[in-house]
Formats: structure tokens, sequence, C-alpha cells
């Protein structure tokens, strides 16, 4: 076992103490399957890069079962490189070590930043070598969704025209993640339409944070609106509309500033399938769809603007001073982009700044290649803040709860990496994950932990892990 997340198991109804062992251990390497579980490997189809396979499903991974927490919702448990499942295809249904360490990081971080994500209980080594280009260390990781039913999977069905079992996936879905739609006169159009509000405020998240997921093929969509299937993800460092990481994303399909689109586009997928169900009627099934779907931009920029000027500690304002702030947000990014300034560091240090001038606007201004057009911009931030009637204070207090401090940054989770398939060394990994526990506080000694990478730290290429 290297690692065992006590909180969650506890958040979950489990018994930490019982599966902080050997026996822990073995459940967790999918050696020993726990009384009450009833383990199955699902199937789902998806279009990858825009392209679609009719067929992928768990290859990899296994839900061990279900269990409901203690906030009352259902969660599905599952391993995620136990071996070879009827969906495996070519493939060998193991996981390196690496990758299954960067989901665990990532994805706690996430949730610490507020995102919804899936979560990760445990990760173990299983002893045997997998074989990538190289021999790697194998490992495997438990992790928790409230669902693990994707756009993906809704498609496997559609596409044969199962309409019986799209909408036997939909009753279940609603069941499980959206219980208020239950007995609506039109549940299945209720449910596109809270799948595609999930979606936009997540994706709205991301993008505050400078999170590239990387490869949000329809496979990888969760139904839940939750962050799933952690990859070639990354967070930026440098601000940059087109940044793209993923090393197999030739065309920047999954680029930054591409995902809103992307999610609509998977959306899109998702509308098909349901249409099959919403109306007897076909034209008014399409119609109904597409009304759905055309509320996703437009919910997402509220999402986003929203997000953007909490980040800024811009208050609510309606009309002429709204369309300003959009305004002032913009020339912000535009000049991140410019000057290529670290975009988790530029708003931390915002968040310091008080309403007038002052020696630690250099903290933020030295972000940027040059300080002068940064100066200008702050002079028109403090112009807006101006007629705000919210107390300075608290303004910093609310702008430091959303903007982080420590962001699981590429080239610390490879240095976690390296050690610990190289060497064994899992002290870094858990370091690191310690400082990211608390992102948003300044931790006294950790000072490493917000530094951008150096020149010859830089990760310019991620990889799936597959
Ligand atoms: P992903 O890129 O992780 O979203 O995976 C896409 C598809 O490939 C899923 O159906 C996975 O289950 C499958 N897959 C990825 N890696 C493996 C592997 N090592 N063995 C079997 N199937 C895999
Ligand atoms: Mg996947």
């Amino acid at each position: 076992m290297v690692c065992f997340n006590r909180d969650l198991a506890r958040d979950l109804g489990l018994d930490a103490d019982m599966l902080d062992s050997e026996y822990g251990a073995a459940v967790f390497a999918g050696n020993e399957i726990p009384e009450g579980a009833d383990p199955l490997a699902m199937v789902y189809s998806g279009h990858q890069f825009g392209m679609f396979n009719p067929q992928l499903g768990d290859g990899r991974a296994l839900l061990l079962g279900e269990v409901v927490g203690r906030d009352g919702l259902g969660y599905g448990i599952q391993l995620k490189g136990s071996g070879r499942t009827v969906f495996s295809r070519n493939g060998d249904g193991r996981a390196p070590l690496g990758p299954v360490l960067r989901e665990y990081l990532v994805s706690e971080a996430m949730h610490r930043l507020g995102v919804p994500t899936t979560r990760a209980l445990a990760v173990v080594t299983t002893g045997d070598s997998v074989f990538r280009e190289r021999a790697l260390p194998g490992g495997i990781i438990t992790r928790v969704a409230r669902s693990f039913v994707r756009v993906g999977t809704f498609e496997f069905y559609a596409r044969r025209g199962n309409i019986e079992a799209v909408s036997a996936l939909a009753d279940h879905v609603i069941r499980r993640n959206y219980p208020d739609l239950d007995g609506m006169e039109r549940p299945y159009l209720a449910l596109l339409e809270k799948v595609i509000g999930r979606q936009a405020s997540l994706i709205a998240q991301w993008m505050q944070l400078g999170f590239i997921h990387g490869v949000m093929n329809t496979d990888n969509m969760s139904v839940a609106g939750e962050t799933i299937d952690y990859g070639p993800c990354a967070f930026m460092d440098q601000f940059n509309f087109q940044q793209v990481f993923s090393s197999i994303d030739h065309q920047g399909r999954y680029a930054y500033c591409n995902q809103p689109y992307i999610a609509l586009w998977n959306l899109t997928r998702l509308a098909e399938c349901l249409a099959l169900i919403l109306d007897d009627d076909r034209e008014k099934a399409v119609e109904q769809a597409t009304e759905a779907l055309e509320k996703f931009i437009p919910r997402y920029e509220v999402a986003w603007l929203q997000g953007m000027r909490a980040k800024c500690g811009l208050g609510e304002t309606p009309g002429q001073a709204g369309e300003d702030h959009k305004k002032l947000i913009g020339d912000l990014l535009d000049l991140m982009a410019n000057s290529r300034a670290d975009y988790t560091l530029s708003f931390f240090h915002l968040s310091s700044l008080g309403s007038r001038e002052g020696p630690e606007d250099e903290a933020f201004t030295g972000q940027f290649g040059t300080p002068g057009p940064a100066g200008e911009w702050l002079a028109r931030w403090r112009d807006s803040l101006r007629g705000q009637s919210l107390d300075d204070r608290e303004r910093r207090d609310r702008m430091r709860r959303v903007n982080p401090l420590y962001i699981p940054r590429t080239h610390l989770i490879e240095a976690a990496i390296r050690a610990a398939e190289d060497a064994g060394d899992f002290s870094e990994f858990h370091a690191f994950h310690a400082v990211l526990r608390n992102p948003h506080e300044r931790q006294p000694g950790k000072e490493r932990y917000q530094m951008p990478p150096a020149p010859e730290e830089v990760v310019l290429e991620t990889f799936c892990g597959t």
C-alpha cells in the first residue's frame, strides 16, 4: 500500500482501520473481494478525437461495487490497473505506477480546489512489471465516483438502436444522480439539461484554474459532471490560450481554449442518444434536444464570468459595469498571454493587493515580462474596485479562497513520479500531496511547491499512461 485516504474512507462510511492493513492492500490490489461486493466491468463506446469507436469499456478498470456515503449519496468504487477484463481488447489491463500516482495527486488536488471530481481512495504497487516502452513498476489506483456512466455509455446502446437500454440507463442515472427529476413530465429532457448545466459549470472551473484535461473524448465525460480519467492532464504554468500538453493531441483538439466547445460537442453526442427517447415524434425530440444544447454556451459564459470576477475581487454588477468587467478580465488574460505570465501566481498575488498602489504591487507586476502594462491594468482594476461596497479585507479574503497558491504543477508531479518509479522513494509524493491538501494557505517552508518550473524542469509533453 502506497497510500490510503482515511478521510475519504470515513466519508464513504467504510471501516478505515480495517482497510488500512494487509487486508486493505489485498482489496485494493484486486486480490481479495470485500464482502458484499459484486465486481463488474462496464461497456461503453466513445468518440475518440472525433472518431467513433464502437466498443471501448473498462479495459483496465473494475467496479468493485457501490456504497452509500455518510452524506446519503451513492458512490461507485473502482480499481484501475487491476488486470484484463472482457473489454481489454489488446491491452494488458495494467497501469504503470507513474500515471496512478499522477491521478491520485491531481484528483485529490482538484477536490481540495473545489472542483467536482472522482476521488482517490488508495494506491498500491503490484510488484509486477508493466511493459510499455520499457519495463515499469505496476500500480493500481482505487477511485470513487458519483457515477462511472459516461456519455460513451449512452452511445454504446444508442448506436445499436437499443432504445430500451437507453431509457433503462437514463432511468438509472436519474435514480442514482438526479433523483429530483424522477416523476417529472419530461425526465429525459430534464436529465439532458442537468448534465449540460453541470458540465457548463465544471468546464468553467477548469478554465478558471488553468486546467487542461487533455483527452476529452466522449468516453471520458461523466454524466455526473465530475472530472474523470486523469491522463495527460496538466495545469498551465505560463498562460497560453492555445496550450496543449498531450503527446497524442497533434491538432490541438483539446487545447485549453477549446474545452468549452469540445464539451458542447460531446454533449451533442449525448443529446443524440437521448433524442431517441425524448419524444415519440422524432422532429420534436430533435427540437427539444437542440434547445437544451443551445443553453450550454450561455450557461458556461455566466459561470465563467462569475468565477473570473470572483478571482479578480469584482462584485456582481449588472448592465454596463458587467461589460466593463468582462473587458477588464479579457485584457488581463491577453496581457498574461503576451508576457507568458504564470497564471496561478498572477492571480495569487493579485489577491494580496490593496485598493491603493503600494510596494506589494511588484509581486504581481513582476509576473509580467515588462511591468508597465500590468501596472496600467492595476490602475484600471482599482478604478473598478472603487465603486464596490465590499470592505477591502473581506475582498482579499474572498479572492484568496478562489486563487490557490499551490496547484499540482507538472514538473513537481514528474519529480515525485521519478523518485517513486526509479528509486522506490515515495517521500516526495507524500510531501507534495500534503501541501496540496491546503492549496489556498501560504505554508511556511513550502515555497518550492509554489514555484513555476526552472527552464530545465519544464515538461513540454504529457502522456495518457495507458
Ligand atoms: P483512456 O485513454 O484511459 O480513456 O482509455 C481509453 C480506453 O482504452 C478505455 O476503454 C480503457 O479501458 C482502454 N485501456 C487503456 N489502457 C488499457 C490497458 N492497459 N489495457 C486495456 N485497456 C486499456
Ligand atoms: Mg477513459
